[in-house]
């Protein structure tokens, strides 16, 4: 880390007191952007790195909730509105019982620096609470979501904070979001959420947007490599939105997806992972990964409970569940088993350690910010559809996100060269994505 950057790291540590994601989120940036900080000695001047740590605003809030049996639950809600120099904030909203401020700052200082290297007018923020949606009605899933926009809606708007899904959060949950927004405010403002039903002003192409765009980035990389994914097996990490059309593009795109996991443990299938019974497991019928490994014993698939899907050798790995799930115990394992390429459809999955070893070893490491920015590029291009009252078809979408996931693939590899670090993709997207906003916040003066 750059001499200049320690003391400032140390800071957000004391001020931002046992938030370890965040303050790994902001060491991974700050490993980065030191020849930046070199090069622009006005960033310095103008305290933007002290400015950049610290959200524009931090709302924590009560969401009191009854279940069917008229029990009485209180859970917190957040939102964090992180950064807003390049546009209203975009980040989407989590439901896990693990959330709390410091998963949510990770998350959206995370979402400024993907938002800026997408080049679209986004800021970043991030929400979500601690509700746990897993076997919940579907009467007590649209009671939460009531009751937490009842509070959140005060903060939100078009111009202003433009929330999205993430982890338990999908169309099902942005449309009764958008419901009670519409309801408090009496505005169809569609353009006040992304990742809505179509019914709503949802985009074509926003639900496929995060796997499929990971899987075009990882597909650049492969070709930069003068290879692809033609015959190449793959492991997928989770079997939620991100995961699922991750592996519907691999497998578009010539690829074998081996593995794919949830919370309970991972499934083997090495005839390939049939999609189909995939989505019906999970979106349909809304099990455990299990259920699938039974529905396909007869072809072979197997289910190993609670382990870790990266023991399972591939040539290329998206980690597509969430943050610090691969190891460097598993990044070793992988490398051993002949894997060339790493994807981050998740945010965050892979530790420090993680990233060290594929650096070492070689292997060609899109980071969550480049990989997975397809979904909030996507979600930008709803916002550009509900502002003119248009909709687009799902082919002309689908060219739009592989365009950006190739030019977001460009530009980190442009950096990567200019800063003198080729093929560092981290070092790509950080830098990138790090200028840009603290030029805009520069040239917004001190607000
Ligand atoms: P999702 O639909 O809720 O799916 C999450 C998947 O990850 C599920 O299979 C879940 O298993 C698994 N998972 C969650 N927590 C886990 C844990 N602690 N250990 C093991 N597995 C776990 O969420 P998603 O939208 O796909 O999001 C996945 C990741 O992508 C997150 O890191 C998210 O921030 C990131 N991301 C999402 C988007 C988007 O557009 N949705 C965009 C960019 C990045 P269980 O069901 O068993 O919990």
């Amino acid at each position: 880390m750059h001499e200049r950057l320690e003391p400032i790291f140390d800071e957000v540590v004391r001020r931002n007191a046992g938030e370890v994601e965040f303050h790994q989120a902001v060491r991974e940036v700050f490993e980065s952007v030191g020849p930046v900080i070199a090069k622009h000695p006005e960033f310095t001047d103008a305290k933007i790195i002290e400015r950049i740590c610290e959200p524009e605003r931090q709302i924590i809030f009560r969401v009191p909730w009854q279940d069917d049996r008229g029990e009485v639950h209180v859970n917190r809600g957040f939102r964090v509105e992180f950064n807003s120099a390049l546009g209203p904030y975009k980040g989407g909203l989590r439901f896990h019982p693990s959330v709390y401020l410091g998963i949510v700052k990770f998350l959206s200082f995370e979402q400024i620096f993907k938002n800026s290297l997408t080049g679209m007018p986004i800021g970043g923020g991030k929400g979500g609470s601690d509700f746990d949606p897993k076997g919940r009605s579907e009467s007590e899933i649209m009671r939460f979501c009531q009751s937490f926009m009842t509070e959140l809606y005060r903060y939100l708007g078009e111009h202003t904070d433009v929330p999205a899904g993430d982890i338990g959060v999908g169309s099902r949950e942005v449309g009764y979001l958008f419901g009670q927004y519409k309801r408090i405010t009496n505005r169809y403002e569609s353009g006040v959420l992304t990742g809505k039903p179509l019914l709503h002003g949802g985009a074509q192409v926003r639900p496929e947007a995060t796997g499929y765009g990971c899987a075009f980035f990882v597909e650049e990389m492969l070709r930069a490599r003068g290879t692809s994914f033609d015959g190449r097996r793959v492991v997928v990490s989770g079997a939620g939105n991100v995961a699922i059309y991750a592996i519907e593009k691999v497998i578009q795109l010539g690829g074998t997806v081996v593995a794919c996991s949830d919370s309970s443990g991972y499934v083997v299938d090495e005839k390939g992972v049939d999609l189909a019974l995939l989505k019906e497991v999970k979106e349909v019928r809304r099990q455990r990964i299990e259920e699938y490994a039974v529905a396909r014993a007869g072809d072979g698939a197997t289910f190993v409970p609670g382990r870790s899907v990266w023991e399972v050798p591939c040539e290329v790995a998206l980690p597509s569940a969430t943050q610090n799930e691969l190891t460097g115990a598993d990044a070793h394992k992988l490398v051993r088993g002949g894997c060339i390429a790493v994807g981050e459809g998740a945010n965050m999955p892979t530790m420090p350690e993680a990233v060290r070893v594929f650096r070492e070893a070689g292997v060609a490491f899109g980071p969550g910010k480049a990989a997975n920015a397809g979904g909030v590029a996507t979600s930008a291009l709803e916002m550009q559809q509900n502002a003119s009252r248009d909709s687009w078809t799902f082919e002309h979408s689908e060219d739009r996100l592989r365009q950006i996931m190739r030019d977001i693939h460009t530009r980190c590899m442009t950096t990567a060269d200019a800063y003198g670090m080729p093929g560092d993709y981290v070092a790509g997207a950080n830098i990138d994505g790090f200028t840009r906003v603290a030029q805009a916040m520069l040239s917004l003066g001190l607000v």
